[in-house]
């Protein structure tokens, strides 16, 4: 202690300086102690900063005025750009990307200039991963800052996303040409989109907090209100399409509706949310085509013709009541049936012939007509004219056939009975009506026609010639009527030697008779004239002035020829005419023959 303080604590004799001695030591004690005492709470103040400072997530670095890194403290939240070695002692512009570390030493400088704290946020990439920070930049010297670095790429993450998805919302709800709004459990509006608004003719901010009975007339207003009502309670969403008068236009419309609740965090229904659209040109479409359907159903329903059409599989899917009405029944009784379903008497030959004719339609894509058989539910078997076309779909597929059967059972009776009565008059239009065997005008066809087959065959053809003998006496003496009877029984006897299918017996006019002999030789025709002349001769028919017997007898003039050697029919029965005259002349019956 110096002796000016000495003095000035007046110890100027030594008992009072041993008692000032004493208090000093005292006093030193005393100030040992406080200074233990301060050292040991700053002690516990710097513990207990380290501890916060290593609890915090940020980076705090120590910057010279300069832009030096003095020190740092990281508790390993921020990745550092480089090791802390790397960083300690360099200057920033050695470690940071150069657009940040010019602001960064801007906003040091104007941190030490200004004496406040400076915050500037940022972009970098880093590892190629973008990353944002924020820097805290306060003056903790005279020429020294601090900065604390925060991490804030995940915020910045959560928030583009957030950023993105509202857009996405906002672009979606904007674009959509469907109305969209919300509202709350008092039917105040909280959302409406561009699309929404643009039928009320209000702007968002017009509308917010309104209620449907601000824009629309009570009783649509009430409508509304119920079934939203209806959605809030049940938590059901609710479809409908209704009818519909726009505020702005007061145009008739109709709207497809969709309603559905709305939900809290709290999962606790909070609204309601309603997409609707206008439909009206689908609906009118829809209208049209009913009223088209409608149509044609009654046009179909009362055609007279059954009318049907069957899928692939051969089952109905449409039929009109002309079809029905074929089996006793009703339309709806047949539809996804096939045919043995409803019809247990159409006949396996009939189902077959209906599938084959329905299988060729659906792979060829034709129409076919036909007429068919069907053996109805009534047992009957009636004949239908049918006309089956493929079913085509819009888009070009084969779906099935369409049907169409008009029931021609009469007229084919009448066609079947006319054929019949056709044949009948051919051959009447043939015969020869005494004798009944064919006529002279089927003679002549059938000779022409048999010489003209034998030619291209290369084969013979025979012709016998045959004149009742004596049978002007026979007429004579027995009269007409007798002379009748016995030209039958001759041309009978002549039917019975001709044995072969082919071969013709034909009355050539008065009491002669010719007979074609096709594929037959002279030899052949010889047999025949035998078989003929037996023939007659076994009849034994009295002749009372014949000269050559007691019996009708004939005599007969055979001619053969080989038509695939020229010639002609005619010279084929002048030869046998010529044999014939040379049996009556060589004394009766008798044959000649003659070759050509
Ligand atoms: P020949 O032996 O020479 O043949 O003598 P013929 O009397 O048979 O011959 P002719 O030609 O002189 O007479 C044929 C007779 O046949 C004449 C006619 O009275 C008779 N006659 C022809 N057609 C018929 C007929 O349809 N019915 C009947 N009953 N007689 C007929
Ligand atoms: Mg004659
Ligand atoms: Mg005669």
């Amino acid at each position: 202690m110096s002796a000016s303080i000495s003095e000035s604590l007046g110890l100027s004799s030594p008992e009072s300086w041993v008692a000032a001695e004493r208090l000093l030591a005292n006093y030193s004690l005393a100030l040992e102690a406080q200074i233990a005492e301060r050292t040991q709470a700053l002690q516990q103040s710097e513990a207990t900063q380290a501890i916060i400072l290593n609890a915090i997530p940020d980076l705090l670095v120590r910057y010279s005025g300069e832009g030096i890194c003095l020190s740092l403290m990281n508790s390993g939240e921020v990745p550092l750009l480089a090791p802390v070695e790397e960083l300690v002692g360099k200057h920033l512009s050695e470690f940071l990307p150069s657009p940040l570390a010019e602001r960064r030493l801007h906003f040091i400088r104007q941190a030490l200039a200004t004496g406040k704290m400076q915050v500037h946020e940022y972009q970098f990439e880093q590892d190629g991963v973008c990353r944002y920070e924020e820097s805290r930049i306060v003056p903790s010297g005279d020429n020294e800052v601090l900065i604390i670095v925060r991490d804030m790429t995940e915020q910045k993450q959560a928030e583009n996303a957030l950023k993105e998805s509202r857009a996405l919302y906002q672009s979606l709800t904007e674009v959509l040409p469907h109305c969209l709004y919300r509202a709350d459990l008092e039917g105040r509006l909280i959302f409406a989109n561009p699309a929404f608004l643009k039928t009320l003719g209000k702007s968002l901010k017009d509308c917010l907090g309104k209620t449907v009975y601000d824009f629309y007339p009570p009783s649509l207003a009430d409508k509304y209100t119920a079934d939203d009502l209806h959605v809030i309670t049940t938590g059901a969403t609710l479809h409908t399409v209704e009818a519909h008068k726009t505020p702005v236009d007061h145009e008739e419309i109709y709207v497809q509706v969709v309603k559905s609740p709305v939900y809290g965090a709290d999962g606790q229904i909070t609204g309601v949310q309603g997409v609707f659209w206008d439909i009206t040109n689908l609906k009118r479409t829809q209208d049209e085509l009913n009223t088209q359907k409608q149509f044609l159903q009654q046009v179909i329903d009362n055609m007279p013709s059954a009318t049907f059409v069957r899928n692939c599989q051969g089952r109905l899917v449409a039929v009109n009541q002309a079809s029905a009405s074929m089996h006793g029944k009703q339309p709806e009784e047949m539809i996804g049936k096939v045919e043995t379903e409803f019809n247990p008497n159409i006949t396996s030959a009939e189902m077959e012939r209906l599938f084959s004719i329905n299988q060729q339609v659906i792979s060829q894509r034709t129409t076919v007509r036909e007429e068919l058989t069907i053996t109805n539910v009534f047992g009957e078997t009636r004949w239908y004219q049918t006309i089956i076309s493929p079913f085509i779909s819009p888009k070009g597929e084969v779906q099935g056939i369409i049907g169409n059967c008009i029931d021609i059972t009469e007229r084919k009776a009448i066609e079947a009975a006319l054929q019949a009565a056709n044949l009948k008059l051919e051959r009447l239009a043939t015969l020869d009506s005494l004798t009944k065997v064919a006529n002279r005008r089927r003679f002549d066809e059938y000779l022409q026609q048999e010489w003209q087959r034998m030619a291209r065959e290369g084969q013979p053809l025979s012709l016998i010639m045959l004149d009742v003998d004596y049978f002007k006496i026979y007429n004579d003496f027995l009269g007409h009527q007798q002379g009748d009877v016995c030209l039958f029984t001759v041309a009978q006897a002549l039917c019975r030697a001709v044995k072969r299918s082919a071969d013709l017996v034909a009355r050539y006019g008065g009491e002669e008779f010719v007979v074609v002999l096709p594929n037959t030789r002279r030899a052949g025709a010889i047999v025949v004239a035998e078989a003929i002349q037996s023939e007659i001769a076994s009849l034994q028919i009295p002749h009372p002035n014949s000269t050559v017997s007691a019996y009708v007898t004939a005599s007969m003039g055979i001619a053969s020829a080989m038509p695939s050697n020229g010639g002609s029919y005619d010279e084929l029965v002048a030869a046998a005419d010529t044999a014939l005259y040379q049996a009556k002349r060589r004394g009766r019956d008798r044959y000649w023959v003659r070759i050509l």
